[in-house]
């Protein structure tokens, strides 16, 4: 007999499973589970965070859990991960949760806001300012159970092949740039599109697209943005620290030992402080390579343009919270524990980066 559950949620999505018999896990069984990801196989810093995230999770358990990772297209297409796992094809996803904005506005909250947290921030808000809470009921909707699993640091503003002087140079702009940054780009006059980090330098270098953000030097340089535009602009002030996650059936999860359950959480909260360290580290080498030796022009965002872009990111995360109640919740959690955090950051890591500099 079959019985089809329908999942309340934002997209709608519909879910077929099959009613099991009860579950009996004996601390021999080994669970084999698949992760799929949005990303190309052994990238740089986000496919090879996943590949050590499913190793950890595999070391931790003694092999009671088996993690094999699938790069995007593998077993399914970069974009279709989240329902993959939503419908138990796979058992883990490694993607960023604004790929999900067409299931709900609300999911770009979880991965970054304009404006909005650096990584050291949105981990406060996570694990200790109700964040994780709100992301819970949210998956739980999608028969998933989210976690942390990485983060990018603090991001480039992205490629151009040319100038950025002004606010009207951002009109007719086509530029690959998604989540809440690309609705903030749509306003100024741009148009935003989203494509999966394998087409990106194809989409640049052919004219498809005229700009491109991905994520910083190093993950950059690996794709050859550079071979297709020569400016490269700063800072990323549409992803200050863009939370990358893992995401987890909930049958599947819900079938694991407890001793299990959070290994899988630990192992995600350990991928989470290990991508960002990564990143940082090669970051800055990149960075140098580009410039020494691919001579890349390294631009600041001129102020006005950055004062623009701000003005119309809070209009845009506005508008969302005023358009659905749960991502009023979401917004309201939010902007208390920003307004909370930015007073502390001030006098903290941005006087210190000051005085640092000075
Ligand atoms: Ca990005």
């Amino acid at each position: 007999m079959q019985r089809r559950q329908f999942i309340r949620g934002l997209g709608g999505v519909v879910a077929g499973t099959a009613l099991s018999a009860p579950h009996v896990v004996s601390a021999k069984t080994t669970h084999r589970w698949k992760m799929v990801t949005a990303w190309p196989k052994n990238f740089p810093g986000l496919g090879t965070g996943a590949n050590r995230l499913a190793e950890r999770i595999t070391r931790m358990s003694g092999g009671r859990i088996r993690v094999k990772v699938y790069g995007a297209g593998e077993l399914v297409p970069a974009f279709e991960a989240f329902d993959a796992v939503s419908r138990g094809t796979a058992q883990m996803g490694h993607a960023g949760p604004y790929y999900w904005k067409g299931k709900g506005e609300v999911f770009q909250f979880f991965s970054a806001v304009p404006f909005g947290f650096t990584p050291q921030e949105v981990n406060a808000w996570l694990y200790h300012g109700g964040g994780m809470d709100l992301w819970r009921r949210l998956y739980a909707d999608f028969n998933l159970v989210p976690a942390a699993a990485g983060n990018t640091g603090t991001q480039m503003a992205g490629w151009f092949r040319k100038e950025i002087n002004s606010v009207a140079d951002l009109k007719g702009l086509k530029m690959r740039i998604p989540g809440l940054g690309g609705e903030v780009l749509r306003r100024a006059g741009g148009t935003p599109v989203n494509i999966p980090g394998g087409e990106l330098f194809t989409a640049l270098q052919s004219g498809a697209i005229d700009a491109t953000e991905w994520v910083g030097p190093y993950n950059d340089l690996a794709f050859g943005l550079y071979k297709a535009a020569k400016y490269y602009y700063y800072p990323g002030w549409h992803e200050p620290g863009s939370v990358i996650e893992c995401f987890i059936n909930k049958k599947a999860f819900d079938a694991l030992p407890k001793d299990l359950q959070h290994i899988v959480l630990t192992a995600c909260q350990a991928a989470n402080l290990d991508m960002l360290a990564e990143m940082t580290a090669r970051n800055q080498q990149a960075l140098e390579t580009l410039v020494t030796k691919h001579g890349v022009q390294v631009k600041p965002l001129p102020d006005d343009v950055l004062k623009k872009l701000k003005s119309l990111a809070a209009e845009v995360v506005a508008e969302i919270a005023a358009g659905d109640p749960f991502a009023r919740q979401v917004y309201d959690s939010y902007r208390g524990f920003h307004r909370q955090v930015s007073a502390w950051s001030a006098i903290a890591e941005q006087a210190f980066m000051r005085a640092r500099s000075l």
